[in-house]
């Protein structure tokens, strides 16, 4: 008897454990007939959430379907790969990657068969930069992932361009601004449902990363999206967003960057520049205590640099 207790206790704590490493499952939010959105968490990257974080796009096509953005491993591009096998049967004909940050490349892998489009930048930046997140990957989750590896784009569109395609039946724009959230972030606009899929250059209710950023043109771009006839956005992180939330991005982007400048033009140091922000809307966004310092940091160097 206690000899079947054990072995019982045993296969709880089995199942137990191996519930507890399983990927978030995402939000499933269906934009409109042929578009669905897999939203994912909307915390830091975290060993229990497993760096999955990432908003994922699907598209149905006539006779296949797009994807767009994979998560920061195999595992979880074959998790949303299993979401969209139950959203249609098509084939998933074409991959495409928004920036080249490995939450949003390196479930690549599990798209085998697939054509691969991003910019030129982001493909060059996944070579370079791709050992260097599987590297963050593999921190994070403490352990080795041997089947997540960088798969770079087989297309790709240049620096400052927007380029009008078909894409099995779907008329779509790629818009690959100057720079953004990255030097090489691409949208892409969906003039016949009015859907833009931005990427991480429009983050919903989270902290954006101003990592790789180039601040100016950042803010250039958002004035630029406001152009466009919007229904909906879907964003690199977060909910699904109205043109007036993108607006209200572009405003506290812009606040911020000109309370910055105004610092900067005074002589004061960053830490001093930061007591004098205003911060009241930024610190209703998820992750402000873990980005906002090092966002204030790099907007302080690249404006510095730009006033020398
Ligand atoms: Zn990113």
């Amino acid at each position: 008897m206690t000899r079947i207790f054990s072995i019982l206790m045993a296969l709880f704590f089995t199942v137990s454990l191996a519930r507890a490493s399983e990927i978030p499952a995402p939000v499933v939010v269906k934009v409109n007939d042929r578009i669905h959105a897999l939203l994912g968490p909307m915390e830091m990257p975290t060993k229990k959430n497993q760096g999955y974080m990432v908003n994922s796009i699907l598209l149905i096509g006539d006779t296949g379907a797009i994807v767009i953005d994979t998560g920061l491993s195999d595992e979880i591009g074959a998790m949303l790969a299993r979401h969209y096998a139950k959203l249609t049967d098509k084939p998933i004909k074409y991959v495409i990657n928004t920036h080249h940050h490995g939450d949003h490349t390196l479930g690549n892998a599990a798209f085998p068969g697939a054509k691969f489009l991003s910019s030129e930048i982001c493909r060059q930046l996944m070579l370079e930069d791709g050992p260097t997140w599987i590297g963050i990957l593999e921190s994070i989750n403490q352990r080795k992932y041997p089947n997540t590896r960088v798969i770079p784009a087989d297309t790709t569109y240049p620096k400052d361009s927007r380029t009008e395609l078909t894409l099995d039946g779907i008329k779509m724009v790629f818009w690959v601004p100057e720079a953004a959230h990255t030097i090489g972030d691409m949208m892409i606009w969906l003039p016949d449902d009015q859907v833009l899929l931005a990427g991480d250059v429009l983050v919903n209710q989270v902290t954006p990363s101003f990592r790789d950023a180039k601040l100016k043109e950042w803010i250039r771009t958002l004035g630029e999206v406001q152009s466009l006839p919007i229904k909906t956005i879907v964003p690199g992180h977060g909910p699904l967003m109205s043109k007036e939330q993108a607006a209200a991005m572009h405003q506290r982007m812009l606040s911020l960057y000109d309370g910055i400048t105004a610092g900067v033009k005074q002589g004061l140091t960053d830490s001093e520049i930061r007591q004098k922000l205003d911060l009241v809307e930024w610190k209703k966004l998820h992750n402000f205590d873990e980005q906002m310092g090092n966002n204030i940091n790099k907007a302080y160097l690249e404006i510095e640099a730009d006033n020398f």
